[in-house]
């Protein structure tokens, strides 16, 4: 898969840095959306995404359901916040939970068999996927296997994209002032990638000259390097030779030096790479003094202090492992969340040293190290206790791989179990006991609440020494939630993000056609990654990234029709996510087009009927996204969150959201027939497009709140193309609509001024008092009810020939059909 080049300079569409989860997932997105892409990884493919043994979160997926597991992404939110100690980015959350289970079960339909679930520490269900071990008991890695099924797509793309193995990222070209045609946030002039400068790392010898740099010219760059918990590593380790100075020193000493000394469970390449350039390119960082210890990385009697370490996976404990310290006693409640199991052992767990078996065993630094540096590692641990039981679900092949390692022993009894820890039998009697008496009241003292398993003094057991290491830094490159870089840019005044309602850092603005996911990026885990988050945001971002990547390229972005007509052919679409977050009153669905390129080309005011297979008439939505120019999503509107109607007929009521599907199923879709108005929808469409100056009345709440969407998004898209004043008034009976219209205008000011205007209004009796001109409509009008302005201001509007549409309109059309208005409902 290496392709060697004796250019010096090259060009494509999209380059990709780092071929972990993220780095693999972007690049098959930015494929399938149309890009030319060049893949560049420093060492092999598959990164510390291919160690992952764990498993990937997803809330509410098929396998759940099948399993009779009732989760939802709100709770899978919570969990992550809860973990994060009130420092992660809600919004990036919410798109991790929310696209949760179709990342899953994209990973399921691309041949991954995540079918066993479990509930690792930290998460309120079981939602932690991962894949069966094999009839004879061997283990099936989830990491290794999904990099496995990722690499086998990527080969399906054949030239399209092209995987520079052995080629380190030295810097990012960022020039200022482009202006690349479509990026996910409308475009001002400001900062842009251009490329990246990279350097074959694989001379072989640290005397033969360094490689000379080479250029690749690309429209979009998608970092994926992963993080920094081997950075305090020798360098020259894993490094290839000659590492340029700028990417040299450590990053991690600077950032937190006081856990730098301890062990790693990453490969020798988590160097933070991105990081060190992206300081010197005044790319925006976010949380980097938050590293991540993992509690359970694995002793080796052999070599205790050796810098890195393998990992005791989560599951041991998700699956029932306890641990004791060398008195025999429990200190904490093996299912917490990592930080708090970590500091436990790190306060108050036995010095690695002082367990019996380290005689003999191997204390000098590795090669490259100062001699204090394995001394500094000589820091506390505890004794993971697990039975027969245990053993059997977490796999027994699993087990029996760490035991050829020498890393689990087994023992045949307690008495000898105790023996090889040097605890006092009748006290690791004494903690089993206690054990089994929490799990019989459902609490112990320490607050476990769940026992995955029971423990008897009886049972055979198996042991391991385990310690704290650094695992995963969660601080990195700050992102919007399109997952666009954001610069240091004190004079920014806005930030215009298209992806509407995220709120903005004025001092911060994205990078034009740069973009970043996985474990570089920094801010979405907040304190403390949650176990299954670090696959779960690789798989969710990065094909986000590589999705965006690829529509910011200007010349790889032919577009393909979605295949629905009206009344006619239906296309199965898949449910991404549900976003209830962003327009107050109002869930927006979002659905994964067949590929990246497909457009949803729905004209303005369209509506699409939904199909799921438990909904006898289907629910008819209206769309979000602006005609012609979301690729590879399609956005519909759903105004309720009401659970539980499994059976609704069609009707002007909103239909429950329950009854629409759940994230990861599959729909069918097609568009609405064309409904009266639809004429004038359709002429409103084209004068859009020509930019006639129109003027267009939306009254809003429901329907038209979609619409007035529509049109905003359509403008902040097209920003560059309007000439004239696109007029929206908005007239909305709930308040919340109407303040984030506004709220939303205000935001994305500097690009719509002098083309499109947003006036709102609504007529909720404790509103905002939103402000529409009263030359425009008359005085007195917002002192009726809904319909009654509705009334009023079509008389108005038919006055001044605008156009009105939105909910509640057709009554209004019928009651002016005397005085000849030109008003239709939509
Ligand atoms: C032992 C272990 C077990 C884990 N288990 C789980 C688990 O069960 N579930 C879970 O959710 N998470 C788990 N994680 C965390 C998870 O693996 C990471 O969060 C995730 O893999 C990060 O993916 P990534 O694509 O961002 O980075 P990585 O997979 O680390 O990939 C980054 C790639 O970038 C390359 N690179 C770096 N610098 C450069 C450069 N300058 N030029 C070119 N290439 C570069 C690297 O060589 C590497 O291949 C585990 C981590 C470890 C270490």
């Amino acid at each position: 898969m290496v392709a060697p080049h004796d250019e010096t300079h090259l060009d494509t569409h999209v380059v990709v840095v780092g071929s972990g989860a993220a780095g693999l997932c972007a690049a098959i997105e930015a494929a399938e959306s149309g890009a030319r892409v060049m893949l560049i990884e420093k060492h092999k493919i598959g990164g510390n995404s291919a160690k992952a043994t764990s498993g990937i979160n997803g809330a509410g997926t098929s396998v759940q359901r099948a399993l009779g597991i009732e989760d939802r992404p709100e709770a899978f939110m919570q969990d992550t916040l809860v973990s994060g100690e009130g420092m992660a980015d809600e919004q990036l959350v919410a798109r991790l939970a929310h696209s949760s289970a179709s990342a899953v079960e994209w990973l399921i339909s691309l041949g991954v068999n995540l079918t066993q679930v479990e509930r690792l520490g930290g998460h309120s269900t079981a939602r932690s996927h991962r894949i069966p071990p094999l009839p004879d008991g061997r283990p099936v890695p989830v990491g290794w296997t999904t990099i496995s099924a990722l690499v086998r797509k990527i080969k399906d793309f054949g030239d399209r994209i092209t995987v520079m193995e052995g080629y380190r990222l030295l810097d990012i070209i960022i020039s200022n002032d482009a202006q690349p045609s479509l990026s996910p946030s409308p475009h001002l002039p400001g900062h842009a990638a251009e490329g990246v400068v990279i350097q074959a790392t694989n001379t072989t010898a640290d005397d033969s000259p360094a490689a000379p740099p080479l250029t690749i010219h690309s429209d979009s760059v998608v970092l994926a390097t992963g993080g920094f918990s081997s950075d305090a590593l020798p360098q020259q380790q894993g490094q290839g030779d000659h590492l340029p100075g700028h990417l040299a020193p450590s990053l991690l000493k600077e950032v937190a030096p006081l856990l730098a000394h301890h062990a790693t469970t990453n490969g020798l390449f988590a160097t933070g790479d991105s990081l060190k350039i992206g300081q010197h390119r005044g790319l925006a960082m976010k949380h980097l003094e938050h590293i991540q210890l993992h509690p359970t990385g694995f002793v080796d009697l052999c070599d205790p202090l050796s810098s890195t370490k393998w990992l005791a996976p989560e599951m041991l404990r998700g699956c029932g492992a306890i641990l004791v310290t060398h008195t025999g006693e429990r200190f904490v409640n093996e299912l917490e969340k990592r930080s708090v199991v970590s500091d436990a052992i790190l306060q108050g767990g036995t010095p690695i040293l002082a367990w019996p078996g380290m005689e003999g065993a191997r204390l000098r630094p590795d090669s490259g190290e100062d001699e204090g540096a394995a001394a500094r590692r000589a820091s506390n641990s505890a004794a993971l206790l697990m039975n027969e039981a245990i053993r059997q679900r977490v796999g027994a092949g699993t087990l029996r791989f760490y035991e050829q390692k020498g890393l689990i022993r087994s023992a045949g009894s307690l008495r000898e179990a105790a023996a090889m820890l040097g605890v006092r039998e009748d006290r690791l009697i004494a903690t089993i006991k206690d054990y089994s008496n929490g799990m019989a009241q459902g609490k112990d003292s320490f607050g476990k609440s769940v026992f995955p398993a029971a423990l008897s003094p009886d049972d055979t057991f198996y042991i391991a020494i385990v310690t704290p290491c650094l695992h995963y830094t969660m601080g990195g490159l700050c992102v919007n939630s399109s997952a666009q870089v954001m610069r240091e840019e004190p004079s920014a005044v806005v930030d215009p993000l298209l992806d509407l309602g995220v709120p903005t850092q004025p001092p911060r603005r994205p990078v034009s056609g740069l973009f970043a996911a996985g474990e570089v990026v920094g801010g979405l885990h907040g304190a403390n990654r949650l176990a299954g988050n670090g696959l779960l945001e690789s798989v969710v971002f990065g094909r986000l990234a590589g999705n965006w990547a690829a529509r910011s390229s200007k010349r790889s972005s032919s577009t393909l029709p979605l295949p629905i007509h009206p009344g006619g052919e239906s296309a199965e679409l898949r449910l991404r996510e549900i976003d209830d977050r962003t327009i107050p009153g109002c869930a927006v669905l979002r659905f994964d087009l067949p590929s990246g390129r497909h457009v949803a080309n729905v004209g303005l005011g369209g509506r699409v009927l939904l199909k799921p297979p438990h909904c006898r008439n289907g629910v008819s939505l209206p769309v979000l996204t602006p005609p012609s120019s979301f690729t590879g999503v399609l956005e519909l509107a759903l105004f309720a969150t009401v659970d539980g109607d499994t059976d609704v007929e069609q009707s002007p009521r909103p239909p429950p959201l329950g009854c629409v599907c759940a994230p990861g199923s599959v729909v069918s879709a097609s568009l609405e027939p064309p409904q009266e108005g639809a004429g004038d929808m359709q002429r409103l469409d084209r004068m859009v497009r020509k930019d006639d100056g129109v003027k267009c009345v939306v009254a809003a709440g429901n329907d038209g709140l979609a619409l007035a969407l529509q049109l905003m998004r359509y403008a902040l898209h097209h920003h560059d193309t309007l000439r004239g004043m696109l007029q929206v008034i908005v007239i909305s009976a709930n308040c919340r609509c109407c303040q984030y219209l506004q709220k939303t205008a205000q935001q994305h000011r500097s690009v719509l001024e002098g083309r499109f205007q947003l006036q709102a209004k609504c007529s909720d009796e404790d509103g905002c008092h939103g402000d529409v001109p009263g030359a425009a409509v008359g005085d007195g009008l917002w002192e009726c009810d809904g319909l009654l302005e509705s009334v009023q201001l079509a008389k108005l509007m038919a006055q001044q020939r605008l156009f009105l549409c939105g909910v509640g309109v057709k009554d209004a059309a019928d009651a002016t059909a005397d005085e000849g208005a030109r008003i239709r409902g939509c």
